[in-house]
């Protein structure tokens, strides 16, 4: 199996993503980590942000738990390294999302 760079998904950047934007999916009996985006270390409070809207604007369907977004890290070039939920991060964003509810698109400078 060939390592990709795994790009951020932020239009317009370059660098390659350290962050996984997603959420634990589950229909009963199969379960898996639904992603939203993948982000470098500049995006990912943005990309945090796309992804909770994302989220809240497709909701599971019955019998399907969706759970909270998740910030994870990238494992490097391996889908199947355990990914490390970083929950300090995702408190922060979610008081800034509180803040300010701007839902203005994603900007990258
Ligand atoms: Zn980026």
């Amino acid at each position: 199996m060939e390592t990709r760079l795994i790009a951020c998904g932020c239009p317009g950047c370059r660098k390659s993503a350290t962050y996984k934007l997603a959420a634990r999916w589950s229909d009963g009996r199969f379960s898996e980590l639904k992603t939203y985006a993948l982000s470098c270390l500049d995006h990912f409070g943005l990309l945090y942000r796309e992804a909770l809207l994302h989220r809240a604007a497709y909701p599971p369907a019955p019998g399907e738990l969706l759970g909270e977004v998740g910030i994870y890290r990238c494992g490097k070039g391996t889908s199947s390294e355990p990914v490390t939920q970083l929950r300090v991060l995702e408190e922060r964003f979610k008081l800034l999302d509180r803040s300010k509810p701007s839902r203005s698109r994603v900007r990258c400078g």
